[in-house]
């Protein structure tokens, strides 16, 4: 059996047509969406994420803006910024990217973020309300997880679902949204125990742990359907080698440029898996995607919302 590919990719450019659609509709009413991103000292994986981001931006024609202050940053001064975002009337949808500087008090910077603009669902009350039920922003990358689900018409009523990995931005978000799509959910994490045995019971796997290829080929009851959020860069040879010994082009490109990109599933799973995420090309996309859905949906809310004096 060789697995269906689920391509983000394609999935994305859906998304943005639907929400080229809507931008056009928020236009009539004279509202613009608009994202301020804030990107603290210059980690290169960071400001490479960022641009990525505000091309998406530029894209779909919401506005953006870009607030680069030095790694020196204090939080008070990181606070007083994300003031003046939240009472920014332009800004629908604020972005904090992660990691901050050691000295800066992550937790407390995120908590201080309007909740109708945390964009990136990080919120606790954005939490809370995913844990209710209620509408809320949601983080992005379980949100394309369960875009890719869905669009690809993957039956997740009753179905068992394994989340692997319990991080408040994947995992835990991931098993409460296929828990509310009444998936029966088992969630996994380092000290789980026989996690093939586990693993083997589940029509749908979601796996986010950061550990390439970990979960085999094996483990997979044939014909489920793997979502691989793992982006692994492998850039040892003997570990290429493990990996893609059944992919003699992938392991061609690897020599050539020295590195590859691996999910948490090991390549082979395309022979047992009924439907798979690719990676790269399958949830990557979907997070930046899911970003921009967000901040649609901000302004969408937080606009009418405050036309009746009501706040999110
Ligand atoms: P994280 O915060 O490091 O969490 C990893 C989780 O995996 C933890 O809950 C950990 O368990 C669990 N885990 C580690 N080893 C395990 C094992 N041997 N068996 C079972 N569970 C194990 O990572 P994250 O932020 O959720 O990200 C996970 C992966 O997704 C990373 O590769 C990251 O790069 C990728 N990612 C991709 C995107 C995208 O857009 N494609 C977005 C976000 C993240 P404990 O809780 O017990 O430690």
């Amino acid at each position: 059996m060789t697995a269906r590919v689920l391509d983000g990719l394609k999935i994305r450019d859906q998304i943005f047509l639907e929400l080229n659609d809507e931008i056009a509709r928020l236009a009539t009413q004279g509202i613009r969406p608009g994202l301020a991103a804030v990107l603290v000292g210059d980690n290169p994986a960071s400001q490479l994420y960022v641009k990525s981001k505000i091309a998406a931006c530029e894209q779909l024609g919401i506005a953006s803006w870009l607030h680069a202050p030095s790694s020196s940053i204090t939080t008070e001064e990181m606070l007083d910024l994300v003031d003046q975002l939240n009472r920014d009337d332009n800004v629908d949808g604020i972005l904090i990217q992660l990691p901050l500087p050691k000295k800066v008090d992550t937790k407390k910077i995120l908590e201080a973020v309007d909740p109708a603009k945390d964009v990136d669902g990080f919120h606790p009350m954005n939490l809370g309300r995913l844990v209710s039920g209620r509408e809320g922003l949601v983080a992005c990358t379980p949100a394309g997880c369960m875009e890719i689900l869905r669009r690809n018409q993957i039956p997740i009523e009753g179905a068992n679902a394994v989340v692997l990995g319990r991080s408040d931005i994947v995992g835990k978000p991931m098993a409460l949204l296929l828990m509310h799509a009444n998936a029966t959910v088992t969630i996994c994490h380092s000290k789980t125990r026989d996690l093939p045995d586990v693993v083997r019971r589940a029509d749908i796997v979601v796996a986010a742990m950061g550990k390439a290829g970990y979960v085999k080929a094996d483990w997979l009851k044939p014909g489920s359907a793997v979502i691989d959020v793992g982006t692994n860069k492998i850039t040892d040879e003997l570990e290429a080698e493990e990996l893609l010994k059944s992919f003699p082009q992938r392991l061609a490109k690897f020599r050539e440029k020295g590195s590859v990109l691996i999910g948490d599933v090991h390549p082979d799973a395309v022979n047992t898996a009924g439907a798979l995420t690719p990676v790269p090309g399958g949830v990557g996309p979907m997070t930046i995607t899911m970003l921009m859905s967000n901040t649609v949906k901000a302004a969408r809310l937080r606009r009418s919302r405050a036309a009746v004096g009501a706040t999110l």
